[in-house]
């Protein structure tokens, strides 16, 4: 991901080519010095002549001759510096000179022409070692800040994909808990990346596009590298959502790139991963980078429809928008098997639970079991995130061990925000306490609501209090009876409050919504109304893992669009009636939790059916 990278510090980014280079300039600096210092010895230039005289009046006791150039040292005189001279040859044979040198018995010594002459090949290399040392370096150096601005036009050509090696990537089956149905569809391309012979000679092809979906966090980018290390084969991974660069093209040439790559390394898997934001269907495109989408799904469709039949190359994608994707991706011959990741169930939330907590030290007590339980509607990525903060929660407190009182106060912070420390006035308190005894009691009164769990009124993240009722079992599919009372422990808060106060809050801003969002399924897609029918209307274009709904224009006429506003308000305010009725008649416990529940701040089921049984002791006893 070159937009993102970071930049790296010079001394990381340097090749050991520029390291080499490095030592050269050292080396040749420092013996620019030493011929610097060296001329600072007394070194007297002589004419030729002057120089015969010398010797003829004996001060020079040796001399060096290399080629023309000659250095002589004089004789020591005590007391005095040594004295240097230096002087010229002339371009032809002098007997004299060396007759006068022998005369005086001056040393003489002859630099050798070999040895020299390779100095002289070193020393009139050196600027060009310069030279290229600092085109290296402006080289590495624009480069680096090519990639700072924008991904730098080397790289951002070749393909970001990482190549894992090819050996078992470090994630396997064991690490993905849970998935069964998945994993198992997935080890037949396993089996054929291991095996791509045996395969090939029965006939049979195996699919070369497999769609991964599901919502975030339920480990979609965890299964591909695990089929990756299972199938021990190297791994090219891209992610589309790198892709949204500035220039037109770059994309396309990135696809055609990890393919190339790919395709080299066979058997090898590709992985696209959040293909969403490239795949996006054509034409619907919300915002800029459009034309570069286009190109670079046109690029992935070909490179998908390029493959030979018996190429060894399977390309994964995962997407949690399989709603949005391009019909021609899913067509036969690219994307045609189609694999769902759904939601942990409590034994999968178990599992993940136990491979988070493998590295984690803690208390024998630890109820991992327990823990999934109570955290329906976690994902992978969450349950993860619950026992990282179990840990620095423990951490934090300097405990040795996490308990599982640490794991669940991660969790509720996870699910309901963080504990706020600002203190309610003791009227605003009684408010809360009363909505929430609302919510707690309507719970327990009504048949098919999930059942009560706790109860609390500590303001966390936005809201001041929170009821908190875990589901029997993981469910997928339900009954309208349970909508019902869902919607009637939503009403039950700001029901409780008219009852015991006789005026509405604004606290139950959130709950009308929620209600009436669930009251609007119900109607319009669930066919759970009579007037409207079993009639499906869109109200939204819906994300189908996301559980948000885009604006969309709505498919049904003004008449439609009332009845069902009607139909959606009658079906709440016959609901609101319910649980008034219900709640009326309880009016006495529910004075009663309120006034606990202000007084205690928490309480758990146990607690409250403790509270409430005791009660109806004393007043029948009465
Ligand atoms: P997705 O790609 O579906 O959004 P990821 O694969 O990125 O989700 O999952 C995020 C993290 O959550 C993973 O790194 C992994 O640690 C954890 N996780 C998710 N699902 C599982 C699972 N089934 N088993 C173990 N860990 C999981
Ligand atoms: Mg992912
Ligand atoms: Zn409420």
């Amino acid at each position: 991901m070159p937009l993102n990278k970071p930049p790296l510090p010079d001394t990381l980014k340097k090749s050991p080519w520029s390291n080499l280079l490095m030592l050269l300039f050292l080396v040749a600096s420092l013996m620019v010095l030493y011929n610097f210092f060296g001329e600072q010895k007394e070194v007297e230039t002589l004419s030729y002549n002057s120089f015969k005289t010398e010797i003829g009046q004996g001060t020079i006791k040796e001399i060096m001759i290399d080629k023309d150039q000659v250095t002589a040292a004089g004789r020591r005189v005590p007391g005095q510096k040594p004295h240097y001279y230096r002087t010229v040859l002339p371009p032809f044979q002098d007997k004299a000179f060396f007759d006068l040198l022998e005369k005086h018995h001056v040393e003489i010594r002859v630099k050798s022409q070999k040895e020299s002459a390779l100095w002289v090949a070193l020393v009139s290399m050196l600027p060009w070692l310069l030279f290229l040392w600092l085109i290296f370096f402006f080289a590495s150096r624009m480069r680096q800040h090519m990639d700072n601005v924008q991904g730098g036009l080397l790289n951002f050509i070749k393909s970001t994909a990482k190549k894992y090696e090819k050996r078992r990537s470090a994630i396997g089956y064991d690490d993905v808990a849970g998935l069964e149905n998945a994993k198992k569809e997935l080890a037949e391309v396993v089996d054929f990346l291991k095996n791509p012979v045996r395969y090939e000679q029965i006939g049979a092809q195996i699919p070369k596009g497999i769609l991964l979906m599901g919502p975030p966090g339920t480990g979609k980018t965890l299964l591909a590298k695990a089929v990756a290390g299972e199938a021990d084969v190297p791994f090219f991974s891209i992610s589309g959502s790198e892709f949204v660069e500035v220039f037109v093209g770059v994309g396309a040439s990135r696809v055609r790139d990890l393919f190339e790559s790919a395709k080299k390394e066979a058997p090898a898997i590709v992985f696209i991963d959040e293909i969403d934001s490239i795949g996006r269907a054509r034409g619907a495109g919300i915002g800029g980078g459009y034309d570069e989408k286009e190109q670079t799904l046109n690029q992935i469709l070909s490179e998908l429809d390029g493959f030979e039949p018996n190429e060894q190359v399977v390309v994964l994608a995962a997407t949690n928008r399989p709603d949005i994707l391009d019909p021609a991706l899913l067509r036969p011959g690219r994307f045609d098997r189609k694999i769902i990741l759904a939601m942990p169930s409590k034994e999968a939330r178990e599992k993940i639970l136990q491979i988070h907590t493998k590295k984690v030290r803690k208390e024998a007590s630890v109820d991992l079991a327990k823990l999934a339980k109570l955290t329906v509607g976690f994902n992978g990525a969450d349950l993860k995130n619950l026992v990282n903060e179990a840990a620095m929660y423990a951490a934090r407190q300097k405990k040795e061990k996490v308990t599982q009182d640490d794991l669940l106060y991660a969790r509720d912070r996870i699910l309901m925000g963080i504990e706020q420390e600002f203190a309610m006035d003791e009227k605003d308190k009684k408010r809360v306490a009363i909505h929430e005894a609302g919510h707690a009691l309507t719970a327990l009164l009504l048949k098919h609501a999930d059942p009560l769990e706790k109860v609390s009124i500590i303001p966390r993240g936005w809201a001041l209090g929170a009821t908190e009722q875990l589901p029997k079992k993981d469910m997928r599919n339900f009954p309208q009876s349970y909508l019902l009372d869902k919607i009637g422990v939503m009403l039950g808060g700001r029901v409780s409050e008219q009852i015991l106060l006789h005026e509405l809050s604004s606290g139950a801003a959130n709950d009308l919504e929620e209600a009436t969002a669930l009251a609007v399924h119900m109607v319009c897609q669930w066919g759970m109304s009579s007037e409207i029918g079993p009639v499906h209307y869109k109200r939204g274009e819906e994300h189908v893992f996301l559980g948000r709904e885009m604006a969309m224009p709505k498919n049904f006429s003004e008449a439609t669009a009332k009845l069902i506003d009607d139909e959606v308000r009658m079906l709440i305010t016959q609901k609101e009636e319910e649980v008034t009725r219900l709640l009326n008649v309880h009016k006495e416990e529910l004075t009663l939790l309120a006034e606990e529940l202000q007084e205690r701040e928490t309480m758990n089921k146990e607690e409250i059916e403790i509270l409430l049984q005791h009660s109806k002791k004393t007043s029948s006893a009465e």
